[in-house]
């Protein structure tokens, strides 16, 4: 590891919010980002290998110009997951601490009216491709408003994923219409009785408005219905 996994780490690191988790994948170590270019180990592996790594990281990061406080790190049992298992691990952890994210008046952003959120297309750039061709990449993020302070918060997608429930991601409403995404044995279902006019296979727009659509309802099935005016 030289100057690119500092540059890479560095980058993360950069990009992590506030209490935010990181795994590096493979090395058995847990940190969250806190305060100023600190991050905060809380968990190490009691294998030899994640304790070298330990050390390794330690130096990568301050190369980087962050701080690693490991005052309070626990050891903890390695865990023989299966890569499922693993991931379905980590999601579980960063929920529970995405629950203690906060907005600067102290309401915890989980208690936002997290369905208002509205997703906006920030940008897009240029990614070159392993294969040397370029693509057009989207980044999109979503913006969130304070219940207490008013005070308009921007999150990216993943994080607002960490957040909101499962029907804040499974439906979206653009300014004319919501769309539900349907799962499969639902659309067995549906196909079964004969009901498919309500429902629609989403492309980048919406069919009947041209509203642009999010990434995450692009391809999907989905139910429609017309949002009545008032
Ligand atoms: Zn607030």
């Amino acid at each position: 590891m030289g100057n690119t996994a500092q540059y890479e780490i560095k980058n993360i690191l950069e990009r992590m919010r506030e209490q935010g988790l990181w795994q590096p994948s493979g090395l058995g170590l847990s940190y969250v980002k806190e305060g100023d270019k600190t991050v905060k180990l809380i968990s190490q592996e009691n294998t030899s290998k994640s304790a070298d790594a330990r050390a390794r990281m330690k130096i990568l990061v301050e190369r980087a110009g962050w701080k690693v406080d490991d005052s309070i790190c626990e050891i903890i049992e390695a865990t023989h997951f299966s890569p499922e298992e693993q991931q379905m691990d980590e999601i579980t952890q960063r929920r529970k601490l995405a629950q203690s994210w906060k907005c600067s008046c102290g309401t915890t952003l989980s208690s936002f009216p997290l369905h208002e959120g509205v997703w906006t297309k920030d940008s897009q750039r240029e990614i070159i491709m392993e294969n040397g061709e370029t693509e057009i990449t989207e980044e999109w993020c979503v913006v969130v408003t304070c219940s207490v302070c008013d005070i308009q918060l921007t999150l990216q997608p993943y994080d607002y994923g960490l957040l909101a429930d499962n029907e804040c991601m499974l439906s979206y409403k653009t300014s004319k219409m919501i769309y539900t995404i349907v799962d499969r044995p639902n659309i067995i279902q549906t196909i079964d009785n004969k009901f498919s006019e309500s429902m629609i296979i989403l492309g980048s727009f919406c069919p009947f408005y041209g509203d642009l659509l999010p990434p995450h309802f692009r391809g999907v099935v989905c139910f429609y219905t017309a949002i009545k005016e008032e």
